[in-house]
C-alpha cells in the first residue's frame, strides 16, 4: 500500500520508518499473538527496539537518548503497530514519564531514570485516572501530605496500564497549598514495591500483553525526592506530559488502523466468490479507500502536533495533539470495523486475528481522553463556544 508521507518527512524520518518497519516485520502479529496467549510480555521486542535506540529516540542525548522528539517516537510506535506488534508502554514510559522527567525532573531524577528508560532496562507507568474522577481530572483526590522530610500518598487509581511491568509509576496526586488551602496537582515517582502501594488487575476484554490495574495507595511513604519538579508548577508539568500522550495514542491508532486495513486489502484482492475478487466491488473497495484516506489525514495532524511540540509550542501542540488523537481514534475504529467486515465470517475467526482489534481499537477512542472530551475542548477552546460542563 502506498503512503503519501515523503513530502513531510526528512530523509532521516523515512529511514527510521523503514528500519522500524523491518523490525516490526521480524516480530509482527504472530509474535504478539503468541506472547498474549502465553501470558507473557513483549520483552524481546522491547529490548531489541531499545537496543536499536528506538525507545529513547525522544530523550536527551546526554542521558542516553537519541536527542529527537515526538516526531521520531511517534514514527516508531506507528510502524510497530502497522506490523501488528505495537508497544503500548511506549505511550507511557518514554513519552509521558520520560518527557516529564527530562523537562522538569531534578538532575538526580534524570540520572536515575532517563538512561534506563532510553535503553529499555527501566519502564515507568503513569497513573492519573481515578474511579470518581474519570474524564474530570480536576476532581482527583489522591493526596500527598508532608510528614517531616517525607511525602505520604493516599488514594486510588484505575485503568493504569502496565504497572506489573513497570519499575515505578508516575502518580498524579495533589498537595495542599498552605496559603489558599486549594489542592494542586503534583507528580510523584512511586516504586513498584513501595509499602502500601497495592494493585489489582482489572479483567478487561482486551487482547493485549499490557494489563490494566486498579491501584490503592494506602499511606505510601516516599522520600522528598519522589516529587518530580516543582511543587508549584504541577499543572504545567502535567500538561507537558499529556501532549506527548495524545500524539502517541494517535500513532497507536494509526498503526493499528494500517495493520487492519492491510489485512483487509490483501483479503479483498484474493477472495473470490463471483467472477472477480471481492475488492472489485465498490461496496468493499470504497470504504477501504475511505479508511486509508482517514488514516493518512490523521497522520498529517499527528505530524503537525509532533512538530509544534518538538519546537516548544506547548499551547499550539495542545490543540493539534487533541485533534490528532480524535482523528486517529476515529480512523482506527472505522478501519478496524471495515477490515472485519471485508473478511465476512473470517473477520470473526481467531485465525485471521482481526476480531480482537474491535475492542482494542476502541481504546484509541476512549483513552487517554475520550472523543467527547476532545469535542468539548475544540468547541470551547478553538471555537469559543460556551463551556457545557
Ligand atoms: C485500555 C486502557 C488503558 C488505560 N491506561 C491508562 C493509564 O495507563 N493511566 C491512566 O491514568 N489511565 C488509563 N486509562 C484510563 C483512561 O484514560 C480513561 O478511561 C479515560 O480518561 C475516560 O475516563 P473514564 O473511563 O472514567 O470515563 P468517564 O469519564 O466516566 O466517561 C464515560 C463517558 O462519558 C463521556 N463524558 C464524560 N464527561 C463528559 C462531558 N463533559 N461531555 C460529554 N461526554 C462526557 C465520555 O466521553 C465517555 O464516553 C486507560 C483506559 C483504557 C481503556
Amino acid at each position: 500500500m502506498s503512503t503519501a508521507r515523503t513530502a513531510l518527512e526528512t530523509e532521516e524520518h523515512q529511514a527510521l520508518r523503514a528500519a522500524v518497519a523491518a523490525l516490526g516485520k521480524r516480530y509482527g502479529r504472530d509474535y504478539m499473538t503468541t506472547v498474549i496467549r502465553e501470558g507473557k510480555h513483549t520483552d524481546e521486542l522491547w529490548a531489541e527496539a531499545a537496543k536499536l535506540g528506538y525507545l529513547g529516540v525522544n530523550l536527551p542525548e546526554e542521558y542516553g537518548g537519541g536527542g529527537g522528539g515526538m516526531a521520531e517516537l511517534s514514527i516508531v510506535l506507528e510502524e510497530l503497530g502497522a506490523a501488528g506488534s505495537p508497544l503500548l508502554m511506549m505511550i507511557v514510559s518514554p513519552a509521558i514519564c520520560g518527557t516529564v522527567i527530562a523537562r522538569f525532573g531534578t538532575e538526580e531524577q534524570k540520572r536515575t531514570w532517563l538512561p534506563g528508560l532510553a535503553d529499555g532496562s527501566l519502564t515507568m507507568a503513569f497513573g492519573i485516572t481515578e474511579p470518581d474522577a474519570g474524564s474530570n481530572s480536576h476532581r482527583i483526590t489522591t493526596t500527598a501530605r508532608r510528614d517531616g522530610g517525607d511525602w505520604v500518598l493516599t488514594g486510588r487509581k484505575v485503568f493504569v496500564s502496565g504497572v506489573d511491568m513497570a519499575d515505578a509509576t508516575l502518580i498524579v496526586g495533589r498537595t495542599e497549598d498552605a496559603r489558599s488551602g486549594k489542592l494542586k496537582p503534583c507528580l510523584f515517582i512511586v516504586p513498584r514495591d513501595a509499602p502500601g502501594f497495592g494493585r489489582n488487575r482489572i479483567d478487561m476484554e482486551l487482547h493485549a500483553p499490557e494489563k490494566q490495574f486498579e491501584l490503592v495507595l494506602d499511606d505510601v511513604r516516599l522520600p522528598a525526592n519522589a516529587l518530580v519538579g516543582d511543587e508549584d508548577a504541577g499543572l504545567l508539568q502535567l500538561f507537558a506530559g499529556l501532549n506527548p500522550e495524545r500524539i502517541m495514542t494517535a500513532a497507536f491508532g494509526i498503526g493499528m488502523g494500517r495493520f487492519a486495513l492491510s489485512r483487509a486489502v490483501e483479503y479483498a484482492r484474493t477472495r473470490q466468490v463471483w467472477k472477480e475478487p471481492i475488492g472489485s466491488h465498490q461496496a468493499i473497495a470504497h470504504p477501504l479507500a475511505t479508511a486509508h484516506i482517514d488514516l493518512e489525514l490523521s497522520r498529517l495532524m499527528m505530524q503537525k502536533a509532533a512538530r509544534l511540540y518538538d519546537e516548544g509550542d506547548d499551547i499550539g501542540a495542545g490543540e493539534a495533539a487533541n485533534m490528532a488523537k480524535y482523528a486517529a481514534g476515529e480512523a482506527c475504529v472505522k478501519a478496524v470495523d471495515q477490515a472485519v467486515h471485508t473478511l465476512g465470517g473470517n473477520g470473526l475467526t481467531r485465525e485471521y486475528g482481526l476480531a480482537s482489534l474491535i475492542t482494542a481499537s476502541r481504546v484509541a477512542r476512549i483513552a487517554p481522553v475520550s472523543r467527547e472530551m476532545i469535542l468539548n475542548y475544540v468547541s470551547h477552546q478553538s471555537l469559543g463556544l460556551p463551556k457545557s460542563y
